[in-house]
């Protein structure tokens, strides 16, 4: 981010402009929005400046900017529509001390002004460090037209009653409220008429004052294999609303920055063999964070009923008589076998699939690894980088055909998504070779529809 986006006060404050064309009108009409005292240098202005002058909107000064005449200002706009002038004017503003912005010219600007979807005081601001323009104004319009028009009445009246509103406790209960007014009883009061919103603030107040002292709740939330887009709708209201996130270090940093700005987040790190947090002090942080009365959301990988060590944290909620729910994700499986393009069942090839883990495989029976050896039968094996040799020789011991299919899934969903493809024979040392680094998931019995799907690089990774 070369331009880091904030709000300035400019109640009160000097900004001056050069220019006095169309150009320098278009800039106008945006900082007109501002409190600030506007300057215009113009020794021709058109006629509509000097309207706006003659309406008291801005001070009009007939003649080219010069030194001091910047001095003190917050902001200095360059918009002559002429190069040469702009540098000049440009160079003297910058002499004085004060933030320039050459219109049309990102190169020579100290700052930009983003495009705007005014609801004032709700204001949204677009950049794209002039990248795309186009993609700015599509955003801006898209906003436009979502926003209710509406919505700054709304946050000016909600903005007079924040000090009344204090009276909630911090945190949830007043969050609580003030959603419950932007999103249902604000709008509804607003078509009665702008005089009912007010009264209706107070009714909802007096509801949430008398309401009981909210208590924790705990969200069991699967957040998918790592594309964002593969979050339920569920899962993003839940990240919406959560106190404390206890997140898996396999989540996606995508994904925890769609979490509630004031959400704590905790890793717990549980990732195969890496140093990580014990089941037992994750069961007691899950309780103790819902005990002081939070919403937490306990964020896994996945799909949360996918060996995520879920039922222990639902006993312990259990015994603590903490309230819980699940909400599924997408599990790894399903978009390992998007990625090769193929279905986890399939008429006549298999009827039923495996999810094994390849963490623990001590309690896999000897009759089970003969069923898998059998011909079309899939599996899907989670954490089994570390151990697919075993896996390997235990089912070519069982009679498995060498020439099984076999479909390595590296970061799947995600843009460093990588796919390798051999047979059971090979397996390894193919996948130590290709010394993956991102999570992974075997597909047993699956090769990808079409050669298209492997990697590019994965030459590279064999050779690596
Ligand atoms: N609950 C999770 C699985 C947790 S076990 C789920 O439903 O997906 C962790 C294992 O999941 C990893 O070792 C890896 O085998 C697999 N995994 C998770 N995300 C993955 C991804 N994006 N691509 C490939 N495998 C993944």
């Amino acid at each position: 981010m070369q331009h880091f986006p904030i709000f300035l006060n400019l109640r009160g404050r000097r900004v001056v402009l050069s220019g006095g064309g169309e150009c320098a009108l278009a800039k106008l009409r945006l900082i007109l929005k501002s409190e600030a005292e506007v300057v215009v240098y113009a020794d021709a202005p058109v006629t509509e400046l000097e309207d706006w002058a003659q309406g008291g909107k801005l001070t009009l000064v007939r003649r080219p900017m010069n030194r001091g005449d910047a001095k003190g200002a917050a902001l200095f706009y360059a918009a002559n529509d002429d190069p040469t002038e702009d540098a000049r004017v440009a160079a003297i503003a910058d002499a004085e001390g004060v933030l320039v912005n050459v219109v049309d010219n990102l190169r020579d600007s100290q700052f930009i002004t983003p495009a705007i979807v005014d609801r004032d005081p709700v204001t949204v601001a677009i950049g794209t460090e002039g990248a795309a323009p186009v993609l700015a104004r599509a955003i801006k319009a898209d906003l436009e037209a979502r926003l209710p028009v509406q919505l700054g009445t709304l946050a000016r009246i909600g903005k007079a009653f924040r000090k009344a509103a204090d009276a909630l406790p911090m945190g949830r209960k007043r969050r609580d409220f003030w959603r419950d007014y932007y999103f249902a009883e604000g709008p509804r009061a607003i078509e009665q008429g702008e005089d009912e919103v007010t009264p209706a603030l107070k009714a909802l107040l007096d509801r949430h004052l008398a309401a009981d002292a909210r208590v924790g709740h705990v969200d069991f939330v699967g957040a998918g294999p790592g594309d964002p887009e593969l979050l339920t709708l569920k899962a993003r209201k839940a990240l919406d609303e959560a106190d404390v996130i206890i997140h898996d270090r396999l989540i996606a940093p995508e994904i925890l920055e769609l979490a509630r700005r004031e959400a704590v987040l905790v890793e717990a790190g549980k990732e195969g063999f890496g140093p990580s947090v014990s089941q037992d002090d994750i069961n007691a942080m899950i309780v103790a964070e819902a005990q002081q009365g939070h919403q937490v959301v306990r964020l896994k990988s996945g799909d949360p009923t996918v060996f995520g060590r879920l039922d222990e944290e639902i006993d312990a909620c259990d015994a603590a008589a903490i309230s819980w729910r699940v909400v599924p994700g997408i599990t790894a499986a399903s978009a390992a076998v998007a990625a090769v393009g193929q279905s986890l069942t399939k008429r006549d090839r298999n009827s039923s699939v495996r999810l094994l883990t390849g963490h623990d495989m001590k309690g896999f029976a000897e009759h089970d690894w003969k069923a898998l050896a059998r011909p079309g039968e899939v599996a899907a094996i989670y954490m089994g980088k570390k151990t697919a040799r075993f896996v390997q020789g235990r089912l070519l011991m069982h009679g498995a055909d060498p020439a099984t299919p076999v479909s390595v899934v590296e970061n799947a969903s995600r843009a460093d998504q990588r796919v390798l493809a051999c047979t059971l024979g090979e397996l390894e040392p193919t996948l130590s070779d290709a010394a993956l680094a991102g999570p992974a998931l075997i597909l047993f019995g699956l090769a990808p529809r079409r050669a298209e799907l492997i990697a590019r690089d994965f030459d590279r990774m064999e050779q690596a």
